[in-house]
């Protein structure tokens, strides 16, 4: 890189970083551009996010963590706001015991629907792999003014779901490294909820099928090797 094509590299990418801090997690002038731009759905069967839903005002506001064998194995934690599910991607998943601060790298808002989508994403295409339902509920923000919390960094919630329930919080810290994602910490609450168990390794299956990765990927034609991976032994 040319010390001409330098500045313009830092120019778009502090540019591009101070239109997200202001934007905080709302971004909603143009919802799901990025996730649509990166995936093609002809091949895949994850949802387009065609119809943004309007919300009724008496529903809860979903919840989901969908677990990913994609080229690393994570867990995509999602709450829906605004229309869109906030999403992260949490490499190693929740923990339920409070000192345990599990890092939490925000992507790109996905369609409401989205929530539903357990199967096989072919290989070659984004996120090219296994998807499971881990968790899926509701949640409900401790604060008033969520905007303002994600425009502060620091968002609590309860969770109402069928394996995650309690009090948590995600908050924003100052990036490690060089990536341009804002970095959150996933943390529990002390509450009844919270409890030094291992939930990614005593609850691996699926919330709405209750199959394993290997499973799923069996099911709808993936590779079930590379999926297993992704399951504990004992599943
Ligand atoms: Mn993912």
């Amino acid at each position: 890189m040319t010390v001409c094509q330098r500045f313009w590299y830092d120019f778009f990418k502090v540019s591009a970083m101070r239109g997200l801090e202001r934007a905080g997690g709302e971004r909603s002038t143009m919802p799901l551009t990025e996730y649509r731009q990166k995936r093609r759905f002809e091949v895949t069967s994850e949802p387009s996010g065609e119809q943004l839903r309007s919300r009724k005002k008496a529903t809860a506001l979903r919840y989901v963590i969908q677990k990913h064998r994609a080229s690393h194995l994570h867990y995509d934690f999602r709450l829906e706001w605004n229309g869109v599910l906030l999403s992260w991607a949490v490499p190693k998943g929740p923990s339920l015991d409070p000192p345990v601060k599990r890092l939490a790298t925000q992507v790109e808002d996905h369609p409401i629907e989205y929530a539903d989508f357990e199967g096989v994403i072919p290989p070659g295409e984004y996120g090219g792999g296994t998807v499971m339902v881990w968790d899926k509920g509701a949640w409900s923000p401790e604060i008033t003014d969520v905007g303002e919390a994600l425009n502060k960094g620091e968002l609590k919630f309860t969770l109402n779901g069928t394996k995650l329930k309690g009090s948590w919080v995600l908050v924003r810290t100052r990036g490690f490294g060089r990536s341009d994602r804002p970095y959150w910490l996933l943390i529990k609450h002390r509450d009844p909820f919270a409890s030094k168990r291992d939930i990614t390794l005593e609850a691996p299956r699926s919330a709405v099928s209750n199959r394993t990765l290997a499973e799923i990927a069996r099911d709808g034609g993936g590779d079930i090797a590379r999926a297993a991976t992704g399951d504990p032994p004992a599943a």
